[in-house]
């Protein structure tokens, strides 16, 4: 059994689809043993060091109406709120003075002129007032070709944009039927990121309603083939706020969407070990030491949320997220002393970029 399943890992980047498929059904030993093969990749590829992101999410004004999210447009049961630039700054200049140098910009999906101004004015300040190095991820949505560019020019260096699935059947279960929610745009959407120049992240949530391993194991297959830099994938996790909530009872356990997404993790891993990968907070809102598991997995980066504390509980995508109670300063330093425990270290002062995006860019420049 042992000798079967080395065989397949032996194959990288080669592995097949059916043995994907096989890798993400192993459980109890054969589980372990990916787990433990997937980690030796990361130590040998990209080492033990661990790369950390202060997300901050500004506000949870949403168009949209995806059927999963907490924050939808029609969830008409919390407060929303929109953090002024000002207050994004001051935050973002506390994180730095403590070490953090790269930083996540999160929201809901605005689309309208102001915003996209808004987003220019805002990252030119962050690079002049703070400093011009660091490093910002944009997590803001859907936006034409010109608003994406608009960002780059004005300083992101990143856009993390999950496909969430990489069936459009599946896509269309979890989407209103509309031009707003459109699988082909936002694969548009991605090619658009990366043809720009951005360091391009993508993603999917894992144990969704009638996803099948098939499909998990397509969603592998098309993070290699289109060269993402990074990804970020988690469990998805049922909000009784939303339409998607009726289908609770077609969902496996919490524990059975933990241990799938560290497979995930793994296999993924070993077919990209160069990408970088995010531990995500959905993990650790269904087991305390849920991101460390996946950081031993193969993740190698982790997002300690910095959002000002009044604001944490109204940015609820799903049920149980953890960390909504703490100071921010709490977590930066409960997460360096978390990740030794497995080994691990934390690079505060390093910008993490993708050693993937990085060959990338040598491999062009060489030709
Ligand atoms: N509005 C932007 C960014 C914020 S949402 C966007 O949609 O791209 C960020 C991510 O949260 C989504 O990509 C989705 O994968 C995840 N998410 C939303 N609802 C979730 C849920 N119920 N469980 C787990 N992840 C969820
Ligand atoms: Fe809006 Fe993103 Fe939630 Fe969809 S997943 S409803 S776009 S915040």
């Amino acid at each position: 059994m042992m000798r079967d399943i080395y065989e397949i890992l032996k194959k990288g980047a080669f592995i097949s689809k059916d043995d994907i498929i096989k890798l993400l059904s192993l459980s109890d030993q054969g589980h372990e043993y990916l787990i433990k093969y997937g980690h030796e990749i990361k130590l040998k590829h990209v080492k033990n060091h661990v790369y950390l992101r202060g997300i901050i999410e500004f506000s949870n004004i949403c168009e949209k109406n995806c059927y999963y999210c907490g924050i939808r447009r029609d969830n008409k049961n919390f407060k929303r709120y929109n953090i002024d630039d000002d207050e994004i700054i001051e935050t973002i200049k506390y994180n730095y003075d403590r070490g953090l140098k790269s930083f996540v910009l999160q929201s809901g999906e605005i689309t309208n002129k102001n915003f996209i101004k808004r987003i220019s004015n805002l990252l030119k300040r962050i690079k002049r007032e703070i400093n011009s190095e660091l490093r910002i991820t944009l997590s803001l949505g859907e936006q034409s070709y010109e608003t994406y560019k608009e960002w780059y020019e004005a300083g992101a260096q990143r856009y993390l944009l999950r496909i969430e699935t990489s069936s459009e059947q599946l896509y269309k279960k979890l989407h209103p039927n509309d031009d707003k929610h459109s699988f082909m745009n936002r694969l548009k959407c991605l090619e658009n990121i990366k043809k720009i120049g951005y360091q391009t992240g993508t993603g999917v949530m894992i144990g969704l309603p009638y996803q099948t391993l098939e499909n998990l194991a397509d969603d592998i297959i098309f993070m290699r083939e289109f060269e993402v830099d990074m990804v970020g994938m988690g469990p998805y996790i049922e909000h009784p706020d939303t339409p998607l909530y009726q289908a609770r009872k077609e969902l496996l356990t919490l524990k059975e969407r933990l241990d799938l997404t560290i497979r995930m993790i793994s296999v993924l891993r070993i077919i990209m070990p160069d990408i970088n990968i995010a531990s995500t907070t959905a993990l650790q809102a269904i087991h305390p030491f849920g991101r460390e598991f996946g950081l031993f997995a193969g993740a190698n980066v982790i997002m300690p949320n910095v959002t000002p504390n009044k604001f944490r509980k109204l940015y609820l995508l799903y049920k149980n997220k953890p960390c909504i109670d703490e100071k921010s300063d709490d977590c930066i330093e409960c997460l360096i002393n978390r990740v030794k425990i497995i080994g691990d270290s934390v690079r505060i002062d390093d910008y993490g970029d993708s050693k993937y995006y990085l060959l990338k860019k040598q491999k062009i420049n060489k030709i």
